[in-house]
């Protein structure tokens, strides 16, 4: 990325204002890709958290709790357009922060990001509510409240495709929001502060305070102002949050880690598995929750499987983010890149084979760059089949029978998505429905109409965001029973 694409500092945005780097204490924010400086960040504590949930209540009781749906809708609309019409500057940003090619941030994370706004921009104009009829001469009524200051808490991978899907549905409801992004990303949500402004969203409806999970996050956790707090991140960061919400009974919406299963039998078309397979296990460098690690191929098309995918795996290009042609940029941090080398490592010691990759990418002499990799030989209970990697690593094992794969499938702490490969109907559904995973794809993969609800089962999360489910979330739903 040597073409002097400028980063920015990252400021707190508190009641609708930016609050001045001055002598508060900051951190410098890393571009993984060239490991340069960018920008400073302003590290936040809990006086800042303080701050900015005093300033939501505010802006909730003075007004946001009793805007008209009309008036929020056109905000809603407004964000999404100011999105789209930033798209190239924000994806810029986006990629600077994150090393992730900058034609996914701006074809799928700044598009997905804005079409969140929009969508429940609609939403809210259309929906109805729930009325029960009674015998005895009663009429049920199902009304939505707002919940008043809510908190989330975001991870690194997908900035601003992740925060938008949260705020804009907690927005529609009538919330005030005190959002944390990741330490590593934060100039795309930082600059949600002025968009949210410029679209007439009132001062203190959205507050951004920037800093570390251990202090921002923990504060935001513990607050007992914040009625409910989304995050999206590892499952042991959930865990802490849970604990430190608890004394506070905090609403949870937890998003959390997975190891999904790509399940592909004999019948199924080849061409397509092995296309749809190199995005879903390595787009965005592996690290989408939803990523295919686990790869299981029932035997008769296992080798012919392996060996068109390995060799379509070598030949995606690892480099740098502005190119147009790379397939695979940087990873977040020096920190995680050791992290999955240090995984790869690990699967040669539990007897894996390493068939694609194996080692770090020679881009240049800066930047965390991973070769895809692709290992086979292993068996269900190593650690690498187990533990996330959140990198371009991935596994592939043979399988013989349905029963088997859905065994090896469920076989996992997690339950957060899957993909199953058939032209037989009937076992697609069959499969699909035994997979404990809160999204099942047959024959596709990332596609997911927004009014369906997106969670994960076991310890991939509690609750489910999408349409309703998230407005559910994000307010209280109460009966009123009227006797006529
Ligand atoms: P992370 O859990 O390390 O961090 C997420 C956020 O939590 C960051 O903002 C971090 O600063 C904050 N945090 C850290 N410790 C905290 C604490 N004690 N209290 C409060 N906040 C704290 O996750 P990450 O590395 O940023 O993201 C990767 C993880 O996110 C992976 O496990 C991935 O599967 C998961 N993820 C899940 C989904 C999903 O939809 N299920 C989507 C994207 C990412």
């Amino acid at each position: 990325m040597g073409n002097g694409a400028q980063g920015m500092d990252c400021r707190h945005f508190i009641d609708g204002q930016y609050i001045d780097l001055g002598a508060s204490p900051t951190f410098d924010n890393i571009n993984p890709a060239t490991e340069q400086v960018i920008g400073r960040i302003a590290e936040g504590g809990k006086a800042e958290v303080d701050l900015a949930v005093a300033a939501a209540k505010r802006a909730f009781n003075n007004g946001w709790k009793q805007s008209k749906l009309s008036e929020r809708a056109a905000i809603l609309r407004k964000i999404g357009d100011i999105i789209l019409h930033r798209k190239d500057e924000l994806a810029m940003l986006e990629t600077m922060d994150t090393g992730k090619p900058l034609w996914l941030s701006t074809n799928i994370d700044m598009v997905r990001s804005a079409g969140s706004y929009h969508f429940y921009a609609n939403f809210i104009s259309t929906m109805g509510t729930d009325a029960y009829p009674m015998e005895q001469g009663a009429m049920n009524f199902v009304v939505r409240r707002p919940l008043g200051v809510v908190g989330m808490i975001n991870p690194w991978n997908l900035p601003l495709l992740l925060l938008s899907a949260k705020l804009a549905p907690a927005l529609a409801m009538g919330n005030t929001v005190v959002l944390k992004p990741a330490r590593w990303t934060p100039m795309t949500a930082t600059l949600l502060g002025e968009i949210c402004k410029e679209a007439g969203l009132p001062d203190g409806v959205i507050n951004i305070v920037n800093g570390a999970g251990r202090s921002v996050g923990e504060a935001m956790a513990e607050h007992p102002d914040i009625r409910a707090i989304a995050f999206t991140g590892e499952t042991s960061t959930g865990k802490s949050i849970m604990k430190a919400g608890a004394a506070s009974l905090k609403r949870l919406s937890f998003e959390l880690g997975g190891k999904n299963p790509n399940i592909i039998f004999a019948d199924c078309d080849l061409d397509e598995v092995v296309d749809t397979s190199l995005r879903s296990s390595f787009i965005n460098q592996g690290a989408v929750c939803l990523c295919g690690s686990r790869i299981y191929v029932q035997r008769p098309i296992y080798e012919q499987f392996l060996e068109r995918f390995a060799e379509r795996t070598k030949q995606q290009i690892v480099g740098d983010p502005l190119q147009p042609n790379t397939n695979i940029g940087a990873l977040i941090s020096k920190q995680h890149y050791e992290r999955v080398l240090e995984y790869i490592e690990l699967a040669k010691q539990e007897g894996g084979q390493v068939i694609a990759g194996g080692g770090p990418a020679r881009v240049s002499d800066k930047g965390y760059y991973v070769e895809p990799t692709i290992i086979t030989s292993l068996t269900q209970d190593c650690r690498v089949i187990g533990e996330e990697i959140f990198g371009p690593v991935v596994t592939v094992q043979p399988f013989d029978t349905e029963e088997e794969v859905i065994g090896y499938a469920n076989d996992t702490h997690y339950g957060l998505s899957a993909s199953v490969w058939t032209k037989d109907s009937s076992r697609a559904f069959r499969v699909a429905h035994a997979i404990e995973a809160g999204l099942t794809w047959v024959n596709t993969w990332f596609l997911r109409d927004p009014r369906t609800p997106y969670g994960g089962e076991k310890m991939s999360g509690i609750g489910r965001q999408g349409g309703m489910f998230s407005l559910d979330f994000y307010s209280e739903v109460s009966t009123i029973c009227i006797k006529y």
